[in-house]
């Protein structure tokens, strides 16, 4: 069985982030076993989220409004930050910036359509199945999606796809959107909700 320091269940928005992280700050002789189902990274999802301060991956920003508006009903307020802008992260530049920093790490072993079964914590770390190979870490991190059960919906939206002649998009100002009612998922369900506003301009 083969053993590291660390293991990361899954290379995506969370994997990915701290992989990252673990490639920029690991010293150079701790290893870390990485797992992704996926055997090919693409453009898959939009992230876009206010800029607070300067982060690990900030090139695979592809758009900064300083500008956004919220509509209420037939409210509309303005807001403008420059030292805060609202931005857009292309998860295909994402993907590719850490899977080169954890390529560059020599004791970094990516596992690509390896799928992980269970995690077991033992005494002396974390046993990890993955088909049938089994390895062991000192400390793994599970970023696997949740089991959703069957009929449960987590968010959802409702609204119109508007398809337009030529593009349509604003630089400089981002029109967000509210939720009608506040629930546990608020804060998601905001966040996507402003992704539909931006999309025109991917
Ligand atoms: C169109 C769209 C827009 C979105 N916009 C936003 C946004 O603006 N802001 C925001 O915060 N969120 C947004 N989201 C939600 C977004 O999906 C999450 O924020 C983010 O991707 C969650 O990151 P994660 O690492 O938890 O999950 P994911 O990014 O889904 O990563 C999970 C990873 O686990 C892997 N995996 C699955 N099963 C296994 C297994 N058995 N073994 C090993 N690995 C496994 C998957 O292949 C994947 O790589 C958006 C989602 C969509 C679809």
């Amino acid at each position: 069985m083969k053993t590291y320091d660390y293991a990361v269940c899954g290379m995506g928005m969370a994997g990915c982030a701290l992989a990252g992280h673990m490639a920029a700050r690991l010293p150079e002789a701790a290893s870390v076993l990485l797992l992704e189902p996926r055997r090919h990274f693409q453009r898959d999802k939009s992230w876009c989220f206010w800029h607070l301060q300067r982060e690990l991956m900030d090139d695979a920003i592809s758009h900064r409004w300083p500008r956004w508006r919220v509509r209420w009903g037939k409210r509309s307020i303005e807001h403008e930050s420059l030292a805060f802008p609202y931005v857009h992260i292309d998860s295909g530049e994402y993907y590719r910036q850490a899977l080169t920093a954890v390529a560059e790490r020599g004791r970094f072993d990516l596992q690509l359509g390896t799928k992980v079964t269970s995690l077991a914590a033992q005494s002396g770390g974390v046993t990890i199945s993955a088909g049938d190979a089994i390895y062991n870490a000192g400390r793994a991190f599970d970023t696997r999606p949740l089991t959703v059960p069957r009929d449960t919906l987590l968010q959802h939206f409702r609204g119109w796809e508007v398809v337009t002649e030529h593009p349509v998009f604003e630089p400089d100002t981002v029109t967000t959107s509210q939720p009608r009612k506040c629930c546990s998922s608020v804060s998601r369900g905001r966040v996507s909700g402003r992704v539909s506003n931006a999309r025109p301009a991917l």
